[in-house]
């Protein structure tokens, strides 16, 4: 397993070098000319999910905290892959989520968001960069991300610090997953705590990842679309 990590960090490692200054110049074209999609994928995204049915978690309860890790570089790929940071759910996952927040407010914590919706074409680009069904969704299957069903997310005390989770968030090895026993009592508990309050509104856990809820595991349909940017947050211009 050691050997596999590191060689998996060496090609991410490399990948990274190589492909930064494209993929942060050239984003929007990047899955349509370069990556070969299925015949069932559409080219144009299409489906418009703030029209109804879907909400900016952060237009909905300002006590939220988000680290949109794949709006930064500091990711498992080391690329900015969304040109600005947003929290999009469906809207009965986000009325979840503010049913766990909650309960964390009356504790002093707070949950603070990784990752929430992913366009289908940027679980494109992590499959390129991670090519492991128990890391990355194939994107021919489609992620519960991409169907605005999930959340990666952890727990934060009142200054804001992350409570101690045994793994950083993307950790792919045996450390992050919810079956390790190696861990201590306090990143049990915290595990647990996250868990189990997730689960009592209806996610439900995957085993390689303490970070991921699915809600109810329900199929939504697949989309693509791709939020708006204020020009203040934008990495880069709109062609
Ligand atoms: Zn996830």
């Amino acid at each position: 397993m050691r050997c596999l990590l590191l060689t998996l960090m060496f090609i991410s490692s490399c990948l990274s070098q190589e492909t930064r200054p494209r993929d942060l110049t050239n984003l929007k074209t990047l899955p349509i000319k370069q990556i070969d999609f299925p015949e069932n994928v559409p080219e144009q995204p299409t489906l418009p999910p703030l029209d109804s049915g879907w909400i900016d978690l952060g237009q909905l309860d300002s006590t939220f905290r988000f680290d949109i890790r794949y709006a930064t570089t500091n990711n498992f790929v080391g690329l900015q892959l969304y040109p600005c940071p947003r929290c999009i759910l469906r809207s009965e996952v986000a009325a979840a989520v503010v049913e766990v927040q909650t309960k964390l407010r009356d504790m002093g914590l707070s949950l603070k968001f990784y990752d929430c919706y992913r366009p289908q074409s940027i679980q494109y680009e992590l499959w390129q960069k991670m090519p492991d069904a128990r890391y990355v969704t194939p994107p021919d299957r489609g992620s519960m991300h991409n169907r605005g069903g999930a959340v990666d997310l952890t727990i934060i005390d009142e200054h804001g610090d992350e409570l101690d989770m045994g793994t950083p968030y993307d950790f792919f090895g045996q450390e992050a997953y919810h079956t390790f026993t190696g861990h201590s009592p306090t990143v049990q508990y915290n595990r647990d705590l996250l868990k189990s309050l997730m689960e009592a509104v209806g996610f439900k856990h995957i085993r390689t990842e303490w970070w991921h809820y699915s809600y109810q595991n329900t199929m939504y349909p697949l989309s693509d679309y791709h939020w708006p940017c204020p020009d203040s947050q934008r990495a880069w211009p709109v062609e």
